[in-house]
C-alpha cells in the first residue's frame, strides 16, 4: 500500500483489537429492524455501518427482523424494510432471519436459566415489580416469589405456556442482583404471558420473551460476532452479557453502541413520522417532507447521496445534531455531473419575438450538463413564443439587475440575444407578455462577438411545451420554533412546507422520463418525477433541492 492515511472510527479500532487478539476470527454484523414502521434515515446510518463493516473485513451481514413483539408488528413493513435496504446498497445475500424462528431456542434458553437457578417465576403485578425496583440511588427489594424451587419455577413456567394464567399475572425474571446499581440488572422480566397472535406463529405461542432477553440470543444463534446498536442500550450491555454468559453460548457476541443520527429540526423518530402520517398532516410515510428511506428517494436522494452523507456523518460515542444542509450537498454534489441541464420555467408568463418569422420552428443543439461533455447534446425547439420566469422581467428594474426590463438586451439561454420591445399587462396589472425583437447573429455557437450582454435567461418554446405540476418544499418543521413545543410536545409545523405550482412548463424532451428519473432545471434547482402523481402526459416533478447553498463543507 501507498502512503494512504487511513482514518478508522471507533468501532473499527475495536474490531482490529478483537482480531487481533484472536476473540473473533472473523466478523459478522447485522441490521435488525423491529418491522413496526418504514425505515428512515437513522437506521441508514446503522445499515450502511453494518454492512459497510462485513465489507471491509470481508465478513458476513445479516439481515434480521426483530418480530418478537407481536403487538406492534406488520408484515406489511417487512417488504418495505427489505426494498429500502436493498435500495440502499446493502446486501444480505441468502442472509435473511427472522427472531421469531427462534422462539424454541429462547424457551429452552429460559428452562436453562430455571434449572441453573437463575431465573423464577414472580407473581408480582407490574406495577409491583417497578416498586420493588428500587431507584437509582435506592437499591430494589427481592421479590417474595423470587426463592422459588427449581421445580415449582419449572411447573409454573409450564402452566405460562400452556395459557393457564391472563396476561400480566405472571412472569418469568432473571434472578441477577436486586442491590445492582445497574438497575436493568434488578431481576429483569424476561418472558411475559401475552395472548397474542404472532404473524408468523400464529397461536403456538401465548408467552412471548423480552427484548433484552432476546435479542442477545438471536446474536448468539447466528453467530454474530460485532452487535452494534445504539447509545441508549449501554446500560442494557451488562445484561446482553449476562444473558449470552448464562445460557452457555459458545460464540459470545459483544454488544458496542454508537450516537444515533440526529438531524436538526427534523423529524426522524418513527413514532413522530408515524402520527405525522396518522393525523393526515403529510401524504403518507413517502411524502417527500419526511426523511424516511422511501419518503427521500421518493424526494429524489439516490443511495449514493446518503452513502456520502452517513460517509460524511462519522461514527462516534458523541451525540450531536447533523445540519439538514448536509444531505443537501450530498445530493447535489452527486446529481452534479450525472444529470441534463433541462429548461423548465416554473412561474411563467409569454414572450413574443416579433421579428421571428411566424410558424419557424428550429431545433438548437443544447449541450446536456456543460461540466460533463459526455452527457452529449440534444435538440431544443425555438421559435416565435415562448414562457420566461416571471421574475426575469421588470417593469422598473432595481440596480444591478441584468435580465429583461425595457430596452434591455439579454441572451436567451443557447439561443440569441433578444431586445425588450415593448410588454403587456392584465386588468390587475400583472405582466403576461413581454415583446422582443432577436438579433439573428447572435446565434449561440455561431462565434458571434459584435457585443456582450450581462443577463442569460432561460425559456421554454410553448407550442411544445408540456404543462407540468410542480413541487417545491421546505422543513416540514417551523425552524425558528424547532421541532417540539415545549409547552405540550407537539410538532411546530411549517406552514409553508410544501408549495404547488401546477403552471409550469417544460421543454418537450421529458417524453421518456419514469418514475425518480432526476435533471437538473436551470437556474432552479435539482427536480424529480413523483413516483406517485406523476404521468406521462401529466408530469409532476419534486424539487429536490436548490442549486445554492449556505452550507460549508467541515475541514
Ligand atoms: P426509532 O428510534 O426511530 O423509533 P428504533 O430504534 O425503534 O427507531 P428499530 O427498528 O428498533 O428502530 O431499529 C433498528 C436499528 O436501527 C437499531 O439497531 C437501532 O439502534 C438503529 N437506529 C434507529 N434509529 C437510529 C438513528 N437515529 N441513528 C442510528 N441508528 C439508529
Ligand atoms: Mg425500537
Amino acid at each position: 500500500m501507498e502512503n494512504e492515511v487511513v482514518s478508522k472510527n471507533f468501532i473499527e479500532q475495536e474490531i482490529d483489537k478483537d482480531l487481533a487478539e484472536g476473540v473473533y476470527d472473523h466478523v459478522c454484523t447485522r441490521f435488525p429492524p423491529e418491522p413496526n414502521g418504514y425505515l428512515h434515515i437513522g437506521h441508514a446510518k446503522s445499515i450502511l455501518l453494518n454492512y459497510g463493516l462485513s465489507k471491509k473485513y470481508n465478513g458476513t451481514f445479516h439481515m434480521r427482523f426483530d418480530d418478537t413483539n407481536p403487538t406492534k408488528e406488520r408484515m406489511e413493513f417487512v417488504d418495505s424494510i427489505k426494498e429500502d435496504i436493498q435500495w440502499l446498497g446493502a446486501d444480505w445475500k441468502d442472509h435473511l432471519y427472522f427472531a421469531s424462528d427462534y422462539f424454541d431456542t429462547m424457551y429452552e434458553c429460559a428452562l436453562k436459566l430455571i434449572r441453573k437457578g437463575k431465573a423464577y417465576v414472580c407473581d408480582l403485578s407490574a406495577e409491583q415489580i417497578r416498586e420493588y425496583r428500587g431507584t437509582l440511588t435506592e437499591p430494589g427489594k427481592e421479590s417474595p416469589y423470587r426463592n422459588r424451587s427449581v421445580e415449582e419455577n419449572l411447573e409454573l413456567f409450564q402452566n405460562m405456556r400452556d395459557g393457564k394464567y391472563q396476561d400480566g399475572e405472571k412472569v418469568l425474571r432473571a434472578k441477577i442482583d436486586m442491590a445492582s446499581p445497574n438497575i436493568n440488572m434488578r431481576d429483569p422480566v424476561i418472558y411475559r404471558v401475552a395472548r397474542m397472535t404472532h404473524h408468523n406463529t400464529g397461536d403456538k405461542w401465548c408467552i412471548y420473551p423480552m427484548y433484552d432477553f432476546a435479542h442477545p440470543i438471536e446474536d448468539a444463534v447466528e453467530g454474530i460476532t460485532h452487535s452494534i446498536c445504539t447509545l441508549e442500550f449501554e446500560d442494557h450491555r451488562p445484561l446482553y452479557d449476562w444473558v449470552v454468559q448464562e445460557c452457555e453460548f459458545e460464540n459470545r457476541p459483544r454488544q458496542i453502541e454508537f450516537a444515533k443520527l440526529y438531524l436538526t429540526n427534523v423529524v426522524t423518530g418513527k413514532r413522530y413520522i408515524k402520527k405525522l402520517v396518522e393525523d393526515g398532516i403529510v401524504d403518507g410515510w413517502d411524502d417527500p417532507r419526511l426523511v424516511s428511506i422511501a419518503a427521500l428517494r421518493r424526494r429524489g436522494f439516490t443511495p449514493e447521496s446518503i452513502q456520502m452523507f452517513i460517509e460524511m456523518c462519522g461514527v462516534s460515542k458523541a451525540q450531536s445534531s447533523v445540519d439538514y444542509a448536509m444531505l443537501e450537498y450530498c445530493i447535489r454534489e452527486d446529481l452534479k455531473l450525472k444529470k441534463s441541464r433541462m429548461m423548465a420555467v416554473l412561474d411563467p408568463i409569454k414572450l413574443v419575438i416579433d421579428n421571428y418569422p411566424e410558424g419557424q420552428v428550429e431545433y438548437l443543439d443544447v449541450p446536456n450538463n456543460l461540466e460533463n461533455e459526455e452527457l452529449g447534446t440534444r435538440k431544443v425547439p425555438f421559435g416565435r413564443e415562448l414562457y420566461i420566469e416571471r421574475e426575469d422581467f421588470m417593469e422598473v428594474p432595481p440596480k444591478k439587475y441584468f435580465r429583461l426590463f425595457p430596452d434591455n438586451e439579454v441572451r436567451l439561454m443557447s439561443a440569441y440575444f433578444v431586445k425588450c420591445t415593448s410588454f403587456e399587462k392584465d386588468a390587475e396589472g400583472n405582466i403576461t407578455t413581454v415583446h422582443c425583437t432577436y438579433d439573428p447573429e447572435t446565434k449561440s455557437g455561431s462565434g458571434f462577438t459584435g457585443r456582450k450582454v450581462k443577463g442569460t435567461i432561460h425559456w421554454v418554446y410553448a407550442p411544445t411545451a408540456h404543462r407540468a405540476e410542480v413541487r417545491l418544499y421546505e422543513n416540514l418543521v417551523d425552524e425558528e420554533k424547532g421541532v417540539y413545543n415545549k409547552e405540550d410536545g407537539s410538532l411546530n409545523l411549517n406552514p409553508n412546507s410544501l408549495t404547488i405550482l401546477k403552471d409550469c412548463y417544460v421543454e418537450p424532451s421529458f417524453e421518456n422520463a419514469k418514475a425518480y428519473d432526476s435533471f437538473q432545471f436551470v437556474r432552479n434547482g435539482y427536480f424529480c418525477i413523483d413516483a406517485k402523481d406523476s404521468k406521462p402526459e401529466a408530469l409532476v416533478f419534486n424539487r429536490i433541492v436548490s442549486l445554492k447553498s449556505s452550507f460549508k463543507l467541515p475541514k
